[in-house]
C-alpha cells in the first residue's frame, strides 16, 4: 500500500522567505530536530550557494558519524546541467538533489521570455536528471515549478521523461498556492496513473489552503497508486504567507475524519517533540508562533467559556481532538525572573562555564582548556546568530566543536 512521507523544506523554502533566515548552527539543529522527529528528509540547502558549503559538509559529516540519521538530506538545485556538474564539483558526496524548473506557460513566457520553449524545458530536466545519476545520485526529484497553472498534459509527459531518465520522484509545485483541494487532488491522481511515478506535493497558503491541498494532493496521488511525499517547514515559515506547516500536516494525516487507517505515515513520527521544534524555529526565526496555531499555539488548548470549560473538565474529549502530552506540551518551562548569566559574543570564561554548569554539561568538557575553546566557538555563533544560543545549542557546540567550527566558518569568495 502506498504511503505517505514527508519532506521538509523549511531549510530551502524557509530561509528564501524575504525578511527572514537563519544561521548556519540554526538550520543545523533544525535537521537534528526533524531527524529525532522522524521526519523523512529534509531539504537542507543550496549546494551551489559558496556560503552553504562548510554548513551543507558539516551537516553531511553529520550524517556520516549517525548524528544525522536516518533522515536523508538533499539538496535544491535548478535542472541545469551545469548545476549538477557545479553542484558535484562543489560537494562531491551529496546523495539526493532536487532539480527544479519551470513548467506553467506563464512561467516559461514570463520569465524565459523566449528564451526557452516547452521542449527546451523537457530537455534541460532530463539532461540534468541524467547528469546527477552520472555522478551518482541515490535519489532524485524533479520538481515542475508552477505545477498547478500548468497544462496537464504537458506535465503528464514532463512526469513520464523524468521517470525514463532515472527520476524517483516529481514534485508537483503549487508554487502560487492556486489550487484547491478538489483540483489538486484530480490532477495529481492523473498524473500518478498515467506516469507511475511518487509524486511531492509542494503546497503554498496563499488561499489559506496549503495544509488542506497538501492533505487532498497525498490522498490523490495514493489513489492513483504511488507514494506522496508532502513538503512542510516549521510554523509554515515560506515565501508570502507559507507553506504547509509540519505539525499541522501530521495532525491532519493522524487525526482528520476517515483519513487515518487508511491514508498513512511511511515513518514513524514522534508527536512529542512538534512543541520543541515549533519554539525552536520561531525563536530562531524571531516569528511569534500565532496563538491559534493548530497543536503549538498558545491557545491550542486553551477554554474559557463557561460551557466549554465545564465540558472539557468532565471530560477533554468532549472539547479537543487530541492530547496536548502528545505534542510534548505540559512540562513547566523554567523562566529566569532574577539575576541572568548570559553567553554572548563577548563573553568571557566564568559567565560561560557558570551557565555549562547549570546545563550539568558532563565533567570531562569541563577542563579550562576544553571550556576556553568551546566558549571561543559559542562567542562566534553568537555573531552569526545575534541571539543568545538555546540549550541544545550550546551542548551541540560542546559535543561536537569541530563540526561546529565547521558551521560557523563562512570561507569568503576567491
Ligand atoms: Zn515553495
Amino acid at each position: 500500500m502506498p504511503a505517505i512521507y514527508l519532506i521538509d523544506v523549511t531549510n530551502r523554502d524557509g530561509v528564501q522567505t524575504a525578511k527572514l533566515g537563519l544561521s548556519k548552527l540554526e538550520k543545523t539543529m533544525l535537521n537534528i530536530y526533524l531527524n529525532e522527529m522522524g521526519v523523512f528528509q529534509s531539504e537542507f540547502g543550496f549546494p551551489t550557494t559558496r556560503h552553504e558549503t562548510n554548513y551543507i559538509e558539516a551537516n553531511l559529516e553529520l550524517a556520516e558519524i549517525g548524528v544525522l540519521k536516518p533522515i536523508r538530506l538533499e539538496g535544491w538545485i535548478r535542472a541545469i546541467v551545469d548545476d549538477v556538474e557545479q553542484t558535484f564539483q562543489m560537494i562531491p558526496n551529496i546523495n539526493h538533489l532536487n532539480l527544479s524548473i519551470s513548467t506553467s506557460d506563464q512561467m516559461i513566457n514570463g520569465k524565459f521570455q523566449g528564451r526557452k520553449t516547452r521542449d527546451d524545458v523537457l530537455k534541460d530536466m532530463t539532461a540534468a536528471v541524467t547528469a546527477a545519476r552520472a555522478h551518482g545520485a541515490e535519489s532524485i526529484g524533479a520538481n515542475a515549478e508552477d505545477a498547478s497553472r500548468t497544462d496537464l498534459n504537458y506535465l503528464v509527459e514532463f512526469a513520464q521523461a523524468a521517470k525514463e531518465h532515472g527520476a524517483d520522484r516529481v514534485r508537483y509545485c503549487d508554487t502560487l498556492g492556486y489550487d484547491n483541494p478538489f483540483t489538486i487532488y484530480e490532477t495529481v491522481r492523473t498524473v500518478a496513473e498515467k506516469a507511475q511515478i511518487p509524486i511531492e506535493l509542494h503546497c503554498h497558503n496563499d488561499l489559506g489552503m496549503a495544509v488542506a491541498n497538501s492533505i487532498a494532493g497525498a490522498m490523490g496521488v495514493i489513489d492513483g497508486g504511488q507514494d506522496a511525499y508532502i513538503n512542510t517547514t516549521v510554523n509554515g515559515i515560506g515565501e508570502r504567507a507559507g507553506n504547509a506547516d509540519l505539525i499541522a500536516v501530521i495532525l491532519a494525516i493522524k487525526k482528520s475524519k476517515e483519513f487515518a487507517g487508511t491514508y498513512e505515515l511511511a515513518n514513524n513520527i514522534d508527536l512529542s517533540k512538534a512543541w520543541k521544534i515549533a519554539k525552536f524555529a520561531s525563536y530562531a526565526f524571531g516569528v511569534p508562533i500565532p496563538i491559534n496555531q493548530p497543536g503549538v499555539g498558545a491557545n491550542a488548548f486553551a477554554h474559557e467559556s463557561g460551557i466549554h470549560a465545564d465540558g472539557v473538565l468532565k471530560d477533554p474529549e468532549n472539547y479537543e481532538l487530541y492530547d496536548y502530552e502528545e505534542l510534548g506540551r505540559g512540562e513547566a518551562e523554567l523562566v529566569e525572573t532574577g539575576r541572568e548569566i548570559c553567553t554572548g559574543e563577548y563573553g568571557g570564561i566564568s559567565g560561560f562555564s557558570h551557565i555549562m554548569g547549570q546545563l550539568e554539561v558532563p565533567v570531562k568538557w569541563q577542563t579550562r582548556e576544553k571550556a576556553n575553546e568551546i566558549l571561543e566557538l559559542v562567542r562566534y555563533a553568537n555573531v552569526e546568530s545575534q541571539k543568545p544560543l538555546v540549550e541544545d545549542q550550546l551542548l551541540f557546540i560542546a559535543k561536537y566543536p569541530g563540526i561546529a567550527k565547521k558551521l560557523l566558518t563562512l570561507t569568503p569568495l576567491e
